[in-house]
């Protein structure tokens, strides 16, 4: 995971399993979709993705963390709902649409994929949630799997609960080239890198492009290393302001300092992320015991979906 996930969602997850009984499920059924081609990387990526979570502070304890596969219960919820998905449901969900002309390096034109918001509404409605955390871009998804749950609700018997949004505010840090940060953009600095990358990436910020000289009056507002100011260190965030606007910093020294604030604030993720590492057997326990949690509420949720059905 990288930076914007953590200042987006990470950060509000963390704030999140204080007020409500969370579930942090590692998708790899949808993982697949994409990735079908290589799927030995899926194992890799569910491990880094945990401990990227447990290194920033989503607790075992509070939560329960769990891989969606180690739980059946989402593959049956996702058949039994899309019998009862009309197709075109799907068909017109923007998002699908979307994926479909941008993800260029990969072929999701798949059965799968155009139901994948089946299965999302299954990952939700297995676990009866009542709030589901989400960007706006994500609304329609959300929305889909309520009439999913009213569709199911109506036919057989009340079973599901209409989930709500808590909706999650855009993230507030812009990749590194002013764009918003991807990995297919490739302008986003990971949670686990390296130092010498951080300084280089920072080094390469796009700034005030009306700065060309060290003694040119800076703006400040125009450029995106004052922004990242902003988030991780806005105790100085004014003081560069009235450096840039009076040439008195020029930007290798303001991102040099910015990228000794990024290192000071992944050291301590950084270093938990290592022991980690070292710690197969603490992340196996995590997931098996998320794993015992969710199955427990999945085997509920299924038996009474099977009595509805009279199956
Ligand atoms: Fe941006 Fe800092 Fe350069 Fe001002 S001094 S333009 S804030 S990098």
């Amino acid at each position: 995971m990288h930076l914007g996930h953590l200042v987006g969602a990470l950060d509000n997850w963390k704030r999140l399993q204080d007020e409500y009984s969370c579930f942090f499920m590692v998708a790899d059924w949808h993982a697949l979709m994409s990735e079908y081609e290589r799927p030995q990387v899926l194992r890799q990526y569910t491990i880094d993705n945990v401990i990227d979570w447990l290194s920033v502070g989503i607790s075992p304890e509070k939560s329960t963390i769990f891989v969606q596969s180690h739980v059946p219960e989402h593959l049956e919820l996702d058949m039994i709902l899309s019998c009862i998905t009309p197709l075109g449901w799907l068909e017109r969900c923007p998002t699908y649409k979307e994926q479909l002309r941008e993800l260029k390096e990969r072929d999701v034109s798949n059965y799968a994929f155009l139901g994948y918001p089946v299965l999302q509404a299954a990952d939700i409605l297995l676990y009866k949630a009542d709030k589901v955390p989400v960007g706006e871009d994500q609304l329609p998804h959300l929305e889909l799997t309520r009439e999913i749950a009213r569709r199911f609700n109506g036919l057989y018997k009340e079973v599901f609960l209409e989930p709500e949004a808590l909706l999650t505010k855009a993230s507030r840090l812009l990749g590194l080239d002013g764009r918003k940060m991807s990995k297919s953009y490739d302008n986003y600095i990971a949670l686990s890198e390296e130092p010498q990358s951080i300084a280089k990436k920072v080094q390469n910020m796009f700034t005030d492009p009306a700065r060309v000289k060290r003694s040119d009056l800076g703006h400040p507002n125009k450029c995106n290393v004052h922004s990242y100011y902003g988030v991780f260190a806005p105790e100085k965030q004014k003081e560069i302001v009235d450096k840039c606007r009076k040439a008195e910093i020029g930007c290798t020294d303001c991102k040099k300092e910015l990228a000794q604030i990024i290192l000071n604030f992944l050291g301590p993720i950084q270093e938990k992320r290592r022991e980690f590492l070292e710690d197969k057997k603490h992340i196996a326990d995590v997931l098996e015991h998320g794993r015992e949690k969710a199955s427990k509420k999945a085997k509920e949720t299924i038996s009474q979906v099977k009595d509805a059905l009279k199956l």
